[in-house]
């Protein structure tokens, strides 16, 4: 008996997620679906294709309008709707405060298989854990984050965990990219466009080398 009426509920939320994808969806994207150990439903999406524009109103329609507490941070049923965890292809350490390592990643369940293949492929790019050390780019500063864009009104796509930022030291916002300087290298720039990851060293307001986001 209980094993039919989680059943249904799972297909409730199945279709509710397919709805919402059937109305990002462009023809022929793919999508693949899987079930993790905890039965939290994942998708796998073709970012290139699925990715929403960096509004509010399109970021909430896309990633899911927030439910808030009293304390006016989303709750904790939110978050267990939309968050997930993965473990990234290399241990990563804390940019700050430095030193603490970070074997799992807490982010948006669409982002998700994505930024794993973007970790999976800045390792295969340098090699070895060594040589993405080197590259500083086992500095994790940070993903999901229920917070404001600096100096803005407006909800930062950490806020949904469809962002995430590598390395701040050497790339604070505001800071104009110069790869020679030790700033966020073009190869992993690359890698994160081709997943269709917009990068904030191209945003022409304040550039924000240090992040990433799922957004066109
Ligand atoms: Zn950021």
């Amino acid at each position: 008996m209980l094993e039919s009426s989680s059943g249904v509920s799972e297909t409730l939320r199945v279709r509710t997620l397919r709805q919402s994808l059937a109305r990002c969806a462009n023809p022929g994207s793919q999508i693949r679906e899987r079930y993790t150990r905890s039965h939290e439903k994942e998708i796998d999406m073709n970012f290139p294709e699925f990715k929403p524009a960096d509004k509010q109103a399109e970021l909430e329609a896309f990633y899911s309008r927030h439910k808030l507490g009293r304390d006016g941070r989303p709750t904790a049923a939110w978050e267990r709707e939309n968050l997930t965890t993965f473990v990234p292809a290399y241990p990563l350490t804390l940019a700050f405060p430095p030193g603490t390592q970070v074997t799992r990643i807490r982010c948006h369940i669409k982002v998700a298989d994505s930024l794993a293949r973007v970790f999976e492929k800045i390792l295969e790019h340098y090699g070895s854990l060594e040589e993405v050390k080197r590259a500083r780019m086992h500095l994790f500063a940070g993903c999901f984050n229920f917070r404001l864009i600096g100096g803005a009104s407006r909800l930062s796509t950490h806020s949904w965990g469809a962002g995430i930022d590598i390395d701040s030291e050497k790339n604070p916002r505001g800071a104009k990219h110069v790869e020679s300087k030790g700033m966020m290298p073009m190869a992993v720039v690359r890698i994160f466009e081709a997943e269709g990851w917009k990068w904030g060293g191209r945003f022409t307001t304040i550039p924000d080398c240090m992040h990433f986001q799922a957004t066109k």
